[in-house]
C-alpha cells in the first residue's frame, strides 16, 4: 500500500527537522539564514529540482522566491499546475555565499536529502532544472544543453522516475531566448505525466534502514567529484547574474519579511516550509 499524503507529509517533516540542523558542510551552516529544504505537495506527481538557493529563497526559507521563480510559476500556470500541486527543491538545501557554484563535497553532503525527498515523494516525473541538478541525478557529466526536453527512466535512489532535464529559469532569465525553449520543454510535462509510472526496481530483500543524512547511503547514486563539478561554459555563472538581477528587483519582497521579523521567524517551522498543500 503507498503511503498516504499525511504520512508523506510526516515523514518529510522529520527529515526537514534533521536538514533544519545540518552542518555537514562548515561554510554553509555559518552563513545560511535558513536551510531551504524545500516545499510544495508532499503528494506531488511532478517535482523540480533546481541547484541551491539564492538570497531570496535563503531569506523566506523557500526555494524559488525570486525572478526564477516567478518565471516557474508563470511556465507552470502556462501547462494549467499551480505550486501547490507539485514539489519544488534544490540540490543543495542552503545558500551558497555570493551565489557561489556548489562544490562538490557540497552536492555529495546533500544529496542524500535529495535522495530521501525522491523516495518518500515519489514523483512520477522529476524535472531537474539545469546543470546542477541534471548532472547529479543522471550521475553523468552530459550537460543540460543537450539533453534539456529528452526524457528517459531513471532509478533514482530506490525510485524509477521520469527524468527530463529543462534549462533553468534563471538560465533564460539571463538569456531571454532561452525563455521559448523552456516554453517548448515545458509544453511535454503534462504529456509526461499521463504516461504510466515506470516499472519499479525490486525492493533488496533485506533492505537496510534508510540511512540518515550524512551517512553512506548504500541505495544512492555516488557522484564522482569530477562529474558533479562541472562549471562548462554554458553555466555561464547564470545563476549568480540571474540572482544580482533579481535582489535587486526583490528589494520589496526582502522588506515585506524585514518589517517584522519576529512574525518571520514564527512562520518558520514545517508547515510553512513544507506548504502543507
Ligand atoms: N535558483 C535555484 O536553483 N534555486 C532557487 O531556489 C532559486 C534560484
Amino acid at each position: 500500500m503507498p503511503p498516504t499524503k499525511e504520512e508523506r507529509r510526516e515523514a518529510l517533516k522529520a527529515v526537514y527537522h534533521q536538514a533544519k540542523g545540518c552542518t555537514s558542510c562548515p561554510q554553509l551552516a555559518a552563513t545560511r539564514t535558513t536551510v531551504v529544504f524545500g516545499n510544495g505537495n508532499a503528494d506531488a506527481d511532478l517535482m523540480f529540482v533546481g541547484e541551491a538557493p539564492g538570497a531570496n529563497e535563503d531569506r523566506q526559507g523557500l526555494p524559488f522566491v525570486g525572478q526564477a521563480g516567478k518565471l516557474l510559476d508563470t511556465l507552470l500556470g502556462e501547462i494549467g499546475l499551480s505550486r501547490p500541486e507539485v514539489w519544488v527543491c534544490n540540490v543543495l538545501k542552503c545558500r551558497p555565499p555570493g551565489n557561489r557554484d556548489p562544490h562538490p563535497a557540497e552536492i555529495e553532503a546533500c544529496q542524500d536529502y535529495l535522495l530521501r525527498q525522491v523516495e518518500l515523494i515519489e514523483p512520477r516525473v522529476i524535472c531537474t532544472l539545469g546543470n546542477f541538478a541534471t548532472k547529479l541525478l543522471r550521475g553523468d557529466p552530459t550537460g543540460i544543453t543537450r539533453l534539456h526536453g529528452r526524457e528517459e527512466v531513471r532509478v533514482i535512489g530506490r525510485r524509477a522516475v521520469r527524468l527530463y532535464p529543462i534549462f533553468h529559469p534563471a538560465a533564460a532569465l539571463y538569456t531571454p531566448a532561452n525563455v521559448e525553449v523552456l516554453r517548448a520543454d515545458f509544453a511535454r510535462l503534462p504529456e509526461l505525466l499521463a504516461l504510466d509510472v515506470p516499472p519499479q526496481p525490486k525492493p533488496a530483500i533485506e533492505e537496510a534502514a534508510v540511512p540518515d543524512a550524512g551517512e553512506e547511503d548504500p541505495a544512492g547514486q555516488a557522484v564522482p567529484e569530477a562529474e558533479a563539478a562541472g562549471s562548462p561554459a554554458e553555466d555561464e555563472r547564470y545563476r549568480i547574474e540571474a540572482e544580482r538581477a533579481a535582489e535587486s528587483g526583490a528589494e520589496a519582497d526582502a522588506d515585506a519579511d524585514e518589517r517584522d521579523p519576529e512574525a518571520a521567524r514564527e512562520l518558520e517551522p514545517a508547515a510553512v516550509q513544507l506548504g502543507l498543500f
